[in-house]
Order: structure tokens, then sequence, then C-alpha cells
């Protein structure tokens, strides 16, 4: 054990070091990779020095995604704090099923949920878990909703046409959880939303009266705090003055990508009305840069967490109460820590210094819409208050330009596209940039265009 930590210390600095000389790898082509990397699984092991010069070779070859230059998703940067929880998880290796198998770190991962509860004011009876990304929390929040709009379900599956709400803008996996919940993708109601991308909350009223006309069952309404391409923010309040006037009608927000500004005093205000939703879920990995993944779902009422989610089981549940063996509210069994590497960050730094690194994302993004705007040569499809800045330059097709910045080892960017129109999505959700990070981003962009002028498309 003692060498091969030694061996994981000296490839994680060399890693850090070539990290700082070049912050993109020149990719591997996919048909190439077992032509040029042995990664075959054979009979007989390795020996120890071609081990580690193999290991070696494809740490370096690995994109790298916590550099300056990775603005490809909604994640990035590498917070030392949060890598050390990571770790040390993994030295640990528990199980956080049982406060038998977890012990203190259950207490980490209850603390981190009280704590969220408190911010979101969700009042005494909520409750919380660590599901396994920001997927499956809207997954658990979709079976919680549908389990209690009809407490049978979970023994009869599901009869009737129930249907979902969500904008025209959220994440695809609701699509995904629709497909699995048993609902039907046919059942998903896609909300038409404004020119900033957030969902309408007239025409959600609209399309729940006339289901109901057809004798249908709504009863998941998903607003979301921070869309994936525009980073928008649907209005909770005016969402929520729908929902109320319907019964048994749950309202999830799905803050995977945004929902982290609850903890900044000056942007919480963009999920104002957060208090009055049944669930709410964020994924520390985006905005707080927690190693992946981290991710929280918060319930109003934890009774919907145990309804769908607690089963007996006793070769498992031997000692301790309910409330400590959190495998009693989690979708899995065996369930990985993730709660360590955010606590690891949260201890260290404080609710304040989470506020600051949230604050910084939006000032930088604040720098590139600047920069955007007051160059002639750019064209601006993003507003105030979103940390996704889209953009395209000198009517470059996007997608030619993005995957020609990758190819040729750059930068790492991505497009995106919203009402027809396709864009550079520049995303400034790596805290630890300063100003000169993003104004190297265009840098870097402008020079590589001068150099390729003539092979790269024009839109
Ligand atoms: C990233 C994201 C998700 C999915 O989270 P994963 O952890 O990648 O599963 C869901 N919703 C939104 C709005 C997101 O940005």
């Amino acid at each position: 054990m003692q060498a091969d930590l030694e061996l994981f210390q000296k490839l994680s600095y060399k890693l850090v070091h070539h990290e700082k000389q070049n912050g993109v790898v020149k990719p591997i082509k996919a048909e190439n990779l077992l032509k040029v990397m042995d990664l075959n699984l054979e009979d007989q092991g390795l020996d120890e020095e071609r081990f580690e010069a193999l290991l070696e070779d494809i740490v370096l070859s690995t994109p790298r995604t916590s550099t300056k230059l990775f603005f490809n998703q909604l994640f990035g940067g590498r917070n030392s704090k949060g890598t050390l929880g990571e770790l040390l998880a993994v030295m640990l290796n528990n199980s956080m099923y049982t406060y038998k198998v977890g012990g203190p770190q259950v207490g980490i991962e209850k603390m981190i949920i009280a704590k969220v509860c408190d911010m979101l004011n969700f009042g005494e009876n909520a409750d919380g878990t660590f599901p396994p990304g920001g997927s499956m929390s809207n997954f658990m929040a979709m079976l919680m909703a549908r389990d209690a709009y009809n407490r049978d379900i979970k023994f009869e599956g599901v009869s009737e046409k129930m249907i979902i709400y969500t904008s025209s803008t959220s994440h695809y996996s609701i699509t995904k959880n629709a497909m699995f919940g048993g609902i039907g993708i046919q059942q998903i109601r896609f909300i038409e939303s404004d020119k900033y991308g957030k969902m309408i909350p007239k025409a959600l009223q609209e399309q729940i009266e006339e289901d109901l006309k057809e004798g249908l069952k709504p009863f998941f309404v998903n607003a979301t705090a921070g869309t994936t391409v525009m980073g928008a923010f649907d209005d909770i309040h005016e969402i929520h003055e729908v929902t109320k006037l319907y019964d048994k009608l749950w309202l999830h927000v799905d803050g995977a990508y945004c929902g982290s500004v609850i903890f900044s005093e000056k942007y919480k205000h963009l999920v104002s009305g957060v208090e009055k939703a049944d669930s709410f879920s964020f994924n520390a990995h985006k905005m707080l840069n927690v190693p992946l993944s981290c991710s929280i779902l918060i319930t109003k009422e934890r009774h919907n967490l145990r309804h769908s989610f607690a089963c007996e089981a006793d070769y498992l549940y031997q000692t301790d109460s309910d409330d400590y063996n959190l495998g009693k509210t989690s979708l899995q069994c065996g369930r990985r820590n993730d709660a360590l590497k955010f606590w690891t960050l949260w201890k260290s730094v404080g609710t304040k210094g989470l506020n600051q690194m949230v604050d910084q994302q939006f000032h930088l993004s604040e720098v590139a819409r600047n920069y955007v705007r007051n160059h002639p040569d750019y064209e601006l499809y993003s507003y105030e208050d979103s940390i996704s800045v889209c953009f395209n330059y000198k009517n470059i097709d996007p997608k030619d330009l993005c995957n020609s910045l990758y190819e040729e080892g750059k930068l790492m960017v991505g497009y995106g596209e919203f009402r027809g129109t396709t864009f550079v999505r520049l995303v400034t959700i790596n805290s630890n940039n300063q100003e000169t990070d993003i104004l190297n981003f265009f840098q870097v962009l402008e020079t590589y265009v001068e150099e390729a002028k003539e092979e790269l498309i024009t839109i």
C-alpha cells in the first residue's frame, strides 16, 4: 500500500506540473485509442516498471478538466480541500447505508443536509439525501411526487396517465426519468419558455387546464434554477402561484447547475420562492467545485422520502435508529461517501467562503459579457445573472470552432442552441479563475481563429 500511495503522489505531482505547462492535451482519436495505448487486459499481470509507465501515459493523456482552459461542461477547477476529502473518503471506503458502517461520516452527511434544509427555510420536517448525481436527484423527486399523488402506486404500479410539466429548456434527465418511472415520454409537457429561457407560467397553467379537461392526472412540475444552456432561472414564485391551485401537484426545483446560489447573499434572490417548493436539488460538484459527483436532494416532508425509498432488510439494518441508517432514504444500497469532500471544503472556508465562490463566478461572467459586448466581432446571446456566456465570433460556425479548438489542443469549450441559434457557450464555473483567465480564453480563441481562418466554416 505504501508504495502505491507514493506512486499516487508522484503521478499527481506530475499531472499538476503538466497541467500548468499545458492546460489542454491534444486528444487521441477514439478510433485510434487502442492502437496507441495498451489498455488490453491479459492473463498475466504487468511488472511494476511497465505498469507505472503505462499509468503515467494514461494520466497525462486524459482530458484535463481542472485547468484554466477547460470550459466545456458545468464543472471545473480543482478545489484542494474538496479533493482532500474525496481522497480520504476513498481511503476510508465506507458505505453510507448504516451508522454501523459509516459512523461519523453519517453525522457529516446529516449535518450538510440539516444546514441546507435551514438555508432553504424548509421547516422542521425537511430531510434529504445524496443521490448519485443531479439526474438521479430529479428522478428521486419525481418518484416521491408520483407516490405522494397516489400512495398505492408503489404496490400496484402506474395505471393512469400521469402528467409531468417542465420547460422546453430544462435538462434531458426529465425525459429519461419519465421513461424509468413508468410515466412515459408522451406524458411530458414541455412548456414554452421566454426569450431569457424561463418557463412561461401562463403557458403552464393553460396546459394543466387542458390536461385536466382530458381527464389526465397532473402530478409533477419541474422548475429549473440555471437552465443547462442559457443558465436561466425559472420564476419560482410565479410557478408556485400556478401549482398551488391544484391538489397534489408537486413542485420540484432542479438546481443542479445553479441552485448553489442559495449560498450567496447577493444572488440567492434568483431562487426566491424556493421555500414554497416540495423539493429542491443542487450539484455541489458544479458551482461549488467539489469533485464529481456531489448531489443533494432536499424534500419538505421526510415521510415522502421514506414512503418511496425505505425497504426492510434484516441482513442490513441491525443497529441504530432509522434516522442514522441512511439507506432507508437512498436510491441505492451500497453508497459511496459523497458528503465528506463537501464537508472538508465547507468546514475550511465556512459558508462565507462558499458565498465568495458563487459570487466570483457571477463576477467572471460579467467580465466575459462585457468583453463580448465591447468587441464588435462578437455577438452576445446571454443576459445578466447567468454564468453561461453565449456568443458567436466573426460569424464562424460555433460547432466547427469548438471542435477545432478541441482537436488542436487549444481550449475546451462547447456549443449550445437556443431558439434556433447555435453559439459558443462559455461557462464561468471555475471559481479559481481570475479575470485574466477569462481574457486569456478570448485571446486563445482569437489567436487560433487568426491562424486557422481559411479552414474554418462560416455561418
Ligand atoms: C447537470 C444538470 C443535471 C444533471 O446532473 P448530473 O449530476 O450530471 O446527473 C440536471 N439538471 C440540470 C439543470 C443540470 O445542469
